[in-house]
This record gives structure tokens, sequence and C-alpha cells, in this order.
């Protein structure tokens, strides 16, 4: 269901080039070689790419050689900033984005920045948090949102590649309304399972057949509920599996849907712990996938 792309450079063997292909989130700096070797090392075939705000030419130049020394496919850039950015309930809605008008020029200017440096690299999509999108469609910070998603969507698809809302502010229907009315045929969604948990938006099955062929990548990651919490965080990030998203579910229903997109692991804590809850993911997501696909 992922709409036609520009080639991969890099691209990963042939047969794992479709069918729900394993993927992780990896970051670089000025050398993109122990980031991009990082994804190689830990067994994964993709990944997607966090690059900085000032990844220009050279660093492009340095990352297409490491993606071809590493054999790793790229599936997106993840473009943020400039700060300051909050992900919580109070200040998430005035820092996130491209809703709030003092920062939404710099965050437009980043992600046309960040399309620049993935076409550069080859890489098929540009994905980022567009932030606190208003329920109210009515409100001129919806349509003023809509109008900055369109722009930075155009401006990608004129350099061959998607771009991705990526779930967690706003509710998924929310979400789709203004994907609708930016109107732009290659937009498209990252659905954040775990981030509906989170910010308590939607639950994340019925939302993903929701947002459904809008989904072109996701974040395989998960959350538990928590109870009577307003003010924070609604739930609490875990090990994948060990949540209330149901993983099985969420693969199951992702292919029911088409999808053969990349599986990309986030989990969001640094350190052993996450090495180790990274490759405990792996293992179930290998499990599930072939119980999937056979
Ligand atoms: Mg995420």
């Amino acid at each position: 269901m992922t709409a036609a792309v520009a080639p991969v450079l890099g691209a990963a063997p042939a047969a794992q080039a479709k069918g729900m292909r394993l993927g992780v989130i990896t970051a670089i700096g000025k050398d993109p070689n122990p980031g991009i070797k990082r994804v190689k090392d830990l067994g994964f075939p993709s990944c997607q790419l966090y690059a900085g705000s000032s990844a220009g030419p050279e660093l492009a130049k340095l990352t297409r050689a490491a993606i071809e020394r590493y054999g790793i496919e790229i599936t997106a850039l993840i473009a943020t900033g400039p700060a300051p950015e909050v992900y919580d309930f109070y200040r998430g809605p005035e820092t996130i984005g491209v809703v709030p008008r003092q920062y939404r020029a710099a965050r437009i200017a980043v992600i046309k920045k960040a399309s620049d440096f993935a076409k550069m690299c080859g890489i098929p999509a540009v994905q980022t948090h567009c932030g606190f999108i208003p329920e109210n469609p009515n409100d001129p910070l919806y349509k003023e949102a809509v109008a900055a998603i369109r722009e930075v969507a155009q401006y990608c698809k004129q350099n061959g590649q998607n771009f991705r809302c990526e779930t967690g502010q706003e509710t998924p229907i929310t979400l789709v309304r203004a994907i609708r009315d930016a109107g732009v045929d290659s937009l498209g969604v990252n659905l954040d399972p775990a981030n509906l948990i989170l910010y308590g938006t939607d639950q994340p099955i019925p939302a993903l057949k929701q947002v459904g062929r809008y989904v072109k990548s996701v974040h395989c990651k998960d959350a538990k509920r928590q109870e009577g919490v307003g003010g924070g965080w609604a739930g609490v990030e875990t090990p994948l599996g060990q949540g209330d998203v149901n993983i099985p579910l969420f693969l199951r229903t992702l292919n029911d849907l088409g999808y053969d997109g990349p599986l990309t692991i986030e989990r969001e804590i640094s350190g052993e712990q996450q090495k180790k809850d990274i490759a405990e993911a792996i293992g179930l997501l290998k499990r599930l996938r072939s119980e999937i696909l056979g």
C-alpha cells in the first residue's frame, strides 16, 4: 500500500525488500558511520534516521557512502526542531510542530532542509510530529496547520518523497481530516501505536484501521495506560509486547490492510536496557512476522 517512491540507495537484499522488514531508529553526527554501522550490528536491514537540523551536502555525501558500505536501507528521515519542543500536555500545544505560530516558519524551514538532505541521500520520506492539531476544523490554528502541512508535503513531493505525520498529539480522526484537507497525494502517516496511549488520543487498533491507507510506516513501540492522569502522560512506555498495544493484533491488522512497509522499533530509553529491549523486540517481531507472513 506504500505509494511509489524514489529508489533507495544501498537497498537491502531483495529477500528483505518487502514484507514488513525490520528496522530501528538511529542518529548520526558529523561522521555517519557509527550510527549506520550500529543498525548493521544490531542485525537490521533498515532504519529511520535522525541527522540533525544542520545536515547539508557534505554530510549527505558521507551518509550515502555509509549507506552503501553497510547495505542499510534508510526508510525515512526524521525532522525535528528547532527547540523548544516540550512533549507534554501543557507546553506541547505551544511548542510542538507546525501548529504554534511563533515557531511555524522555523519548523517549515527545517523540514524543507531535511527534504533536501534526504534527496541527496536517496531517502524516500521525511517525517515529523506536526503538533497538537486542533480538533475543531474551524479553529484558525487548524487551517494554518493544514496550510503548513500542505506546504512541506508539496516541497517533499517535488523532491520525490512522501511527507509523513507521526501520530500522537492529535486524534487519528483529526490527523486524517488534516491530511485530506491538505490535499497532497503523497502525504502519509508514521503510525506510532504507543503514542496513542501515551497521549490518550485513541485505542491503537481502531486508530490503525481508521488511518488505514495513509499508514506508510510504523513505530513498533508499546505503552501501558495509567489511570487518572490528566496533566502528565496518559501512559508509560514499556518494552515491546508488555504494554496495551497488543502487538500481535497490531501486526495482523497491518497485514490485513495490505501494509508491506518497514517495522521500525523505537525504544525511548538509552543504555544497556535499551539494547536488551531492542534485542527482545527483534525476537518478538521476527516470530510474529513469520507467523503472519508464513
Ligand atoms: Mg515514535
